[in-house]
């Protein structure tokens, strides 16, 4: 990765007229931006610490708290006014000490899959991708945790970008509201989006109390009402995190495995030097094991002539193997199969179908699950690992970030 160039020439490797607007948009939308730094911004509760504001901070009743996030979450109404069964003196109230601010919408594209992917203005130098991927009877958004990525997986485009900073609970849960207030989502009657992946740009991990959070809002019958297995964490592995998880949540769990073996697999995905595949393996049983009929995914993506292979996929169903086993469950260990997704300067290439297509029925073969992800929304550089969201001012950050990320802190950028 170049830390050294000048970043707002980094940014860009292809594209320079959009991304020349978007950097204008950003600029312009900088005063809209930034939320008034002496409110607080309402989108950085769940129902807990929304409940414990109105009680603590204005001296009101509980049930007020919810009266306000279903005027948000529900009816995308973020003007205190608007909120008709408020009394005149709350409203003047919350008025006076809160926003809802949702982050900035610069752009939003729909692919000709139905894919749609939006840009959103986090601050005035940071933007950061959601995209949403309809398909037959569910629709599921892909949602960021972080503007950029520290762990530099060597396949992935976020990695090119470099880590700026985490986003806030608001930053978080304000994409989910965005793309549900564009699609016209009315949560327990019209549900479009059915389900939420922390899989966009960033380590969701890395930025534990803000995710959290912001899917317990997404979990909440006041927010999204999705049940819990309709959320789903990926991670590259963070094991002390995975566990802490455990502590807190009952999310679908996903691990980006991309390596049968700890050598290719450090070299893919650095973090493994930290935390290799038996420890990660170990915390993914006992994450599974919290309560029955728990399952964990496990992402694999398929590159050519790199980890493709028969052997690779025989390394693979034997880990898979000792995972069902250990946590004495057929199918506790699922494999999704992702062909590659190309981006400008890789030295990566997905395979052709017939070895994606072996691979697969060698799993199969085996008795397991492996569905291959179809690419949905290629022509918008929505599919997996081509987010490119708008990093500025991350080189000093990403160095700080890594020192803390080595010495083992969950909420390194915190
Ligand atoms: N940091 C988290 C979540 C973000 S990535 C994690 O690592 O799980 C979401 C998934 O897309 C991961 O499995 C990731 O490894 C995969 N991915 C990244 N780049 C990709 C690419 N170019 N082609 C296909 N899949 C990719």
């Amino acid at each position: 990765m170049n830390q050294t160039r000048d970043i707002a020439i980094d940014l860009v490797p292809a594209g320079a007229a959009a991304d020349e607007a978007t950097q204008a948009a950003l600029r312009e939308s900088a005063s809209k931006t930034a939320p008034s730094e002496s409110k607080t911004n309402i989108f950085d509760f769940d129902r807990a610490s929304l409940e414990r504001f109105f009680e603590e901070e204005l001296g009101e009743k509980k049930f007020r708290a919810h009266q306000v996030m279903k005027w948000i979450h529900h009816r995308y109404v973020t003007d205190f006014t608007e909120m008709t069964d408020l009394g005149k003196v709350l409203r003047a109230k919350l008025e006076e000490r809160a926003v809802v601010h949702a982050p900035q919408l610069i752009f939003d594209k729909e692919s000709t899959d139905g894919t749609h992917k939006w840009l959103l203005g986090m601050d005035p130098k940071n933007a950061i991708e959601t995209v949403y991927i309809p398909d037959k009877g569910r629709g599921t958004l892909c949602v960021s945790s972080q503007v950029g990525c520290a762990l530099n997986c060597q396949f992935c485009s976020t990695a090119t970008q470099g880590f700026n900073r985490n986003l806030s609970t608001a930053e978080i849960i304000g994409q989910v509201w965005i793309a549900a207030r564009h699609l016209g989502n009315v949560p327990h009657q019209q549900r479009k989006l059915t389900n939420v992946v922390m899989m966009g740009m960033g380590e969701p991990l890395a930025n534990f109390d803000n995710v959290v959070r912001a899917m317990s809002i997404m979990r909440d019958d006041l927010g999204y009402g999705l049940a819990n297995k309709r959320v789903t964490l990926s991670t590259a592995g963070m094991v002390p995190m995975i566990d802490k998880l455990g502590e807190v949540s009952d999310v679908s769990l996903a691990v980006s495995l991309h390596a049968p073996n700890d050598e290719l697999r450090s070299e893919l995905v650095p973090l493994n030097k930290k935390y290799p595949i038996a420890e990660l393996l170990e915390s993914c049983v006992r994450y599974a094991l919290r309560k029955r009929g728990t399952s964990v995914t496990f992402e694999y993506t398929l590159m050519k002539g790199v980890n493709d292979q028969p052997q690779h996929a025989r390394e693979l169903i034997k880990l898979m193997r000792e995972f069902d086993r250990r946590v004495q469950m057929k199918d506790a260990a699922k494999v999704n199969l992702i062909p590659f997704n190309p981006f400008p300067g890789t030295r990566f290439e997905r395979p052709d179908d017939e070895t994606i297509r072996g691979f697969q029925k060698l799993l199969n073969n085996s008795g397991m699950i492996a569905p291959v992800r179809r690419t949905r929304g290629d022509d918008i550089d929505a599919a997996c690992g081509q987010l490119k969201g708008q990093v500025m001012d991350r080189t000093r950050r990403q160095a700080e970030f890594r020192k803390r990320l080595a010495q083992g802190a969950g909420d390194a950028a915190a």
